[in-house]
């Protein structure tokens, strides 16, 4: 007898049903597990189900326990493994490995994958003359390519795709049907023989250039400072030569966007260095499957167009993630403006004749393809702060992703509030939260969320028993949800919905202390909240602190004017007698007064977001804003390094509810800035004020109620300072902080914390 043959009838031999959930499909999986299973001697199958990829493995139980490990370690960079389960069977008799045929049984959790940056396989073959798809645009594998933005309908399947209308040719069919290949059940798979291709048109629609041309032709457009309107994975981008500092402004004139700063998508990491002070995370993020914009500081010296970011310290900047990216970066400038093409505030353009008629006063040229965009998803952008990547806009390869929650529960929807809105839908122990679908005050960005609550229930198959909306009467998510038949409705608080959502992403069932500092959001009491510190869990919470409700001359005139609400905050810290104050020079301060006099249209507010601006705008900061927070965020940039002393603040109980006066920071402001006192100075000592005030304020709460777990949620925690600096300081008290890092601490986390906070409703 061999002594091989007796080593291994000796061995103590297994056979294994190992079951994975999470992201399994769509993604490599298979193929991956079949090399494994081979390369550690084992026999047996996998196959795909409903629930997701079961495998039969047999073999010594060393090696069984190492090809588990392995399943672990070395999955495809787009996997999410959210569980493993493992289960004994009898033995079998078997002589291979095998991939069985997919069992659609089952409720549908498994999902469809979030699109996939190109991968590196794909990468040398696109670029190696010698391969058949050299240049194709659309070349893609198991590990990479559209998945979401071309699915109508699971199983996510090519004949659910807007890839059904290619036939596949032989050879794309050859590597379709071989459980060995790389492209093996690759849904887009493609070639220049059978699969989609480009062409570029003029402003009217009139032919220009088809494939190869068109390529050629659109870089040299690019090159020559043209604006082309480029159809992408999750929409159309408008893109120009970032370094081109006349076609940078004249994109900004066209598209009505003064200030906000632009993306950038470079030619590769080296590029990305030059503009960028990258850490080895943030790099790990660009070069991530999901390929998002990552917000890094940039360089103090670099060639780009000073109109690109205007008076911001970071840079949006990603790397090429379709094949036609690769292309055109390597034939046309190394570096592109790279935004959403719409006009601000609408939803981004996906199909062709769509973007002629919507985009063609705006682009010069339009390089088109015919593989159909479905569904709409914006590039997603994240940031690497306090240890950890951070999501700040979340679409684009990271959706539809689920979160898996702690608990089962009910099935229910979240529609969420007005800005930065997402759906979410929840059952089983998922939840999906949607794309980001922006500010929905018109028709045609709601159109754009009840074609993504349509979509989303279709595919996961919900049929919620409550939906979950805003306290807000008037929004037009509140209105929806209303009209709803046939299934509970819960109107959720504003900030309830931030702590909900920050607890249920970090697993804690709560009670615990939630500091929410945020823009607005509509109050039981029919005021204005946003700087709240809430104790409470998903079920239920009460206001234990917040800032003293303050006006807002002219409401939403003043959110966009923080000159005006530093003069509603002046007004009432200094009892209707208002101070000389350099920044009031050049404004009509006489008639805000009059209209605090009379308290017209001066809505009260305990937004913190409101504080930042009007002690911005006191200490000389911009009077009015271009985009969204640009004062506060200018105010925080500003922030020198000398360690002054905070400000002063006061802390009043009025019944069971601790107040937060301003006046006493407001007036020590006021006199700083009349002292001669630089902006630097007074923005330093201010962030140093908010984190010793919410400090104080959670020591309270801890002392009040014994809980030592604290929740960051809101939108002005996208402050890096306050967020960074707030953290330390309570871990350093002692205190579990939980924060977001999946999803937005904006409003993007809303509507999750609506469909937490209704599940826990339906406990009850
Ligand atoms: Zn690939
Ligand atoms: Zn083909
Ligand atoms: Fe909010």
């Amino acid at each position: 007898m061999q002594p091989t043959k007796l080593t291994f009838d000796l061995g103590m031999e297994l056979r294994w049903q190992i079951t994975i959930r999470g992201v399994v499909q769509g993604v490599g999986f298979r193929p991956f597990v079949h090399r494994e299973a081979v390369a550690h001697g084992l026999t047996g199958q996998v196959v795909n189900t409903g629930q997701g990829v079961v495998i039969e493995a047999q073999g010594e139980e060393t090696a069984l326990a190492r090809f588990v490990t392995a399943l672990r370690e070395q999955a495809p960079a787009a996997a999410v493994i959210q569980e493993l389960t493992i289960l004994s069977l009898p033995l079998v008799t078997e002589s291979a490995f095998v991939i069985g045929h997919s069992v659609a049984a089952g409720p549908p959790s498994a999902g469809i994958p979030a699109d996939l940056a190109l991968c590196a396989d794909c990468q040398r073959e696109f670029f190696d003359p010698t391969d058949r798809r050299f240049r194709y645009p659309f070349i893609n594998c198991t590990n990479c390519g559209p998945r979401y933005t071309i699915t109508r309908a699971i199983p996510y399947d090519r004949p659910q795709t807007s890839m059904a209308t290619f036939a596949m040719c032989d050879q794309c069919r050859a590597e379709y049907e071989n459980p060995t290949d790389r492209r093996f059940h690759a849904q887009p798979n493609a070639c220049p023989v059978c699969g989609p291709h480009l062409w570029l048109t003029d402003a009217q629609g009139q032919l220009l250039a088809e494939k190869e041309a068109a390529v050629v032709a659109t870089a040299a457009q690019l090159r020559a400072g043209a604006i082309v309107a480029l159809k992408g994975i999750g929409g159309f981008h408008l893109a120009v030569d970032a370094t081109n500092h006349e076609a940078v402004q004249r994109l900004r004139q066209c598209k009505g966007r003064e200030e906000k700063p632009l993306a950038i998508m470079v030619r590769d990491l080296a590029r990305a260095r030059q503009l960028c002070q990258l850490t080895a995370a943030e790099e790990a993020l660009l070069d991530s499957a999901a390929a998002p914009i990552v917000l890094a500081p940039k360089q103090p010296a670099h060639d780009l167009s000073p109109a690109v970011a205007p008076g911001s310290d970071r840079l949006g900047i990603m790397l090429p993630y379709a094949p036609l990216h690769h292309l055109l970066l390597a034939e046309g400038p190394d570096v592109l403006v790279m935004t959403s093409a719409n006009l601000s505030e609408e939803p981004i353009c996906i199909d062709n004749s769509e973007a002629l008629q919507r985009l063609g006063a705006i682009a010069d040229c339009f390089l088109c393809h015919d593989r159909d965009i479905l569904i709409r998803a914006d590039d997603s952008v994240v940031w690497h702060l306090a240890g950890a990547s951070r999501v700040i806009r979340r679409s684009r390869g990271y959706v539809p992703r689920p979160l898996r929650l702690a608990g089962e529960g009910a099935a229910v929807l979240g529609v969420g509030g007005e800005l930065k809105d997402t759906v979410c839908y929840a059952k089983g122990d998922q939840a999906w939260v949607s794309q980001h679908l922006g500010d929905l005050k018109t028709l045609t960005a709601f159109s754009f969320f009840r074609e993504t609550v349509a979509h989303l229930g279709r595919i996961y198959q919900v049929t919620p028993e409550l939906v979950a909306h805003d306290l807000h009467p008037a929004y037009l998510t509140t209105q929806w949800a209303r009209e709803q038949a046939g299934v509970v409705q819960l109107a959720v608080q504003h900030h309830h919905a931030h702590l909900a959502a920050c607890l249920a992403e970090n697993h804690y069932d709560g009670p615990a202390i939630g500091v929410i500092l945020d823009g607005t959001g509509f109050g039981p009491d029919g005021t204005i909240w946003g700087g709240e510190v809430l104790i409470g869990d998903r079920g239920s919470f009460r206001r234990f602190a917040h800032l003293a409700p303050m006006p807002l001359p002219g409401g939403d005139a003043a959110v966009a004017a923080p000159w005006r609400t530093g003069l509603g905050y002046l007004y009432v810290a200094y009892d209707g007698v208002v101070p000389e104050l350099p920044f009031l020079q050049g404004h009509d301060a006489g008639t805000i007064v009059a209209m605090l006099q009379r308290g017209i249209n001066c809505p009260a507010t305990s937004s913190c977001g409101r504080l930042f601006d009007a002690v911005a705008a006191i200490a000389g900061g911009r009077p009015t804003i271009r985009y969204e927070a640009q004062t506060a965020i200018e105010f925080m940039q500003a922030a020198g390094t000398l360690a002054g002393p905070a400000f002063p603040f006061e802390l009043v109980a009025e019944h069971d509810t601790l107040i937060v006066e301003v006046g006493p920071l407001i007036r020590a402001v006021a006199e700083t800035v009349r002292g001669g006192a630089i902006l630097a100075e007074i923005s330093q000592r201010f962030h140093r004020t908010m984190v010793e005030l919410w400090c104080e304020v959670v020591q309270r709460a801890a002392a009040a109620t014994g809980l030592r777990v604290v929740a960051l949620s809101g939108g002005v925690f996208q402050n890096q300072l306050l967020f960074t600096g707030l953290m330390k300081r309570l871990q350093a008290a002692g205190f579990t902080v939980l924060a977001h890092r999946e999803l937005p601490v904006n409003d993007g986390c809303i509507a999750f914390g609506q469909a937490m906070v209704g599940r826990a409703y339906m406990e009850r």
